[in-house]
């Protein structure tokens, strides 16, 4: 079956750290354009000056880049519709809103926003059935406007909802959706900048967007949208709106409650970026294999259908995401996670300015951690004994009264043995301890090797004894086991 290239885009308003919402918006959008051969965009809306922030595009463009979720047109690489960024597109909205006012389905509002507060606290309080916008300044000229109370100079401009206004569409996902009743809805605010509801869909429409699709929250706005294209006699594109991730709880993600919300935050944890965009495919999507939920991008594009959508709020589930995390990082080559590993941890400061040596030993250690990972931000705590002075190594106090009453034998028989050992590999070091401890002192593995593992590692538990003595050569383990000889 050939589909028509279909254009879709994603449009995060830079109001923050991104939110990871935005993140699986970009993944289905962009699965679509794909699928299609046709194009992803990035647009910025960013109109609302009041919540703008600064540093919050660049962390926008880091995050999906970091996600491998690309677009092909945007505000940074350009293209046939630049400019990209709302902010920069200003005189393409108000020939529109021009437009509107001029056929009768916009009016000017002189409202000062003191009377719209008190209108709404009124009907608040009145428990009106009837809110929204009273129309005081529809049908008046502003010299007939100002003659009345809370008069403001610079108008904004309102759409006129008519008593008809169609209030079902039909969504790609959902089907027929039944939406509230819109009010007067601003689209060209005082400051000349157009809302959200304005510049969305004259931007839809002049950058060819086929597809809309965007978060539940969207569709208590759509009847709007549908209102504006049939006015401005444009063909409305087809909607899709995707349920909201919910905690384990089943409240929704915000950024206020949930540190997982922002799409940073995971970076900064060591979770890979294959892993979350993995984990964002499932969300309210069925696993594109079966039998595992692992699945390349590439996969899930081949197989793409807006049918398998569900509906239902998908539950952002940590527990899962960390699971699938470790199936990602048992998937890389050690040199890869090292990689990873020593760029995570110097990026977020587990590491400041490693030396060549430092480096070397890591790669030679990551294996030894590579089963039992979670997160990459793991890896540098759990080989820290490796990373430590002989001197500076703390060894567990509680491990200390565990050791067993054989200790003090245990630790010297071992000294003796592994002074006597020509070839430090780790099965020949195994081997010998195993014939001088468990054979020679008959002492179960446990009790054997537990003295040593706490002596080198400085605790009970640790990644394998053998090969971290391997690393950390003869000298320093003799002098490991000589320190803790002298606590016993
Ligand atoms: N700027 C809106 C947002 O921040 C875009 C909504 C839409 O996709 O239409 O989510």
């Amino acid at each position: 079956m050939t589909k028509t290239p279909a254009r879709l885009r994603v449009a995060p308003s830079p109001t923050g750290d991104p939110h990871v919402g935005t993140a699986y918006m970009s993944l289905f959008n962009l699965a679509y354009a794909r699928a299609t051969g046709g194009a992803f965009v990035l647009r910025i809306e960013d109109t609302d000056r009041a919540r703008y922030r600064a540093d919050s595009e660049q962390q926008i463009f880091d995050t999906l880049h970091w996600l491998g979720l690309d677009w092909s047109e945007g505000p940074d690489i350009g293209g046939p519709y630049a400019p990209y960024r709302q902010s920069e597109r200003l005189d393409t909205y108000r020939p529109f809103a021009d437009q509107l006012i001029a056929d009768g389905h916009a009016y000017y509002c002189w409202c000062s926003t003191e009377r719209l507060a008190e209108l709404r606290a009124e009907q608040q309080a009145s428990k009106a059935s009837v809110t929204g916008y009273d129309r005081l300044c529809y049908g008046k000229t502003r010299e007939e406007r100002a003659a009345l109370p809370g008069f403001s100079e610079t108008p904004v401009v309102r759409m006129l909802i008519p008593d008809d206004a169609p209030l079902t569409f039909t969504d790609v996902i959902r089907g027929e959706v039944n939406a509230p009743r819109p009010d007067d809805q601003v689209i060209l605010k005082a400051d000349g900048f157009p809302t959200y509801h304005l510049a969305v869909v004259v931007d839809d429409h002049l950058m060819g967007i086929t597809h809309v699709v965007r978060g539940e929250e969207w569709i208590s706005s759509t009847p709007k949208h549908v209102l504006l294209y049939q006015w401005l006699g444009l063909e409305a594109p087809a909607f899709a709106h995707m349920p909201l991730l919910r905690n384990t709880d089943k409240s929704k993600i915000s950024k206020r409650k949930n540190p997982a919300a922002r799409l940073t935050w995971f970076a900064e944890q060591g979770y890979l970026p294959e892993a979350l965009r993995n984990f964002l495919q499932l969300m309210a999507y069925p696993p594109v294999h079966e039998g595992t939920d692992v699945a390349s991008f590439d996969d899930f594009v081949a197989a793409f259908d807006w049918a398998k959508v569900n509906t239902t709020g998908p539950i952002f589930d940590l527990t899962k995401l960390g699971a699938l995390n470790g199936d990602y990082i048992r998937s890389l080559s050690a040199d890869e996670l090292a990689d990873r590993v020593l760029a995570h941890a110097t990026t977020y400061g587990q590491w400041t300015a490693p030396s060549e040596q430092d480096v070397a030993l890591l790669r030679a250690a990551v294996p030894l951690v590579q089963e039992r990972l979670v997160l990459l931000s793991e890896a540098v705590p759990k080989l820290a004994y490796l990373f430590t002075s002989d001197a500076d190594l703390v060894i567990d106090p509680a491990g200390i009264s565990k050791a067993g009453a054989d200790a003090s034998t245990v630790v010297s028989t071992a000294i003796t043995a592994l002074t006597e050992l020509d070839d430090w590999t780790h099965q020949a070091i195994h081997e010998a301890l195993g014939a001088a401890l468990v054979e020679g002192l008959g002492i179960k593995p446990k009790f054997a090797f537990g003295p040593v593992r706490l002596a080198i590692t400085g605790s009970l538990v640790s990644p394998p004894l053998f090969e971290s003595m391997e690393l950390l050569g003869r000298d320093s383990s003799l002098a490991r086991l000589e320190k803790l000889a002298g606590l016993l």
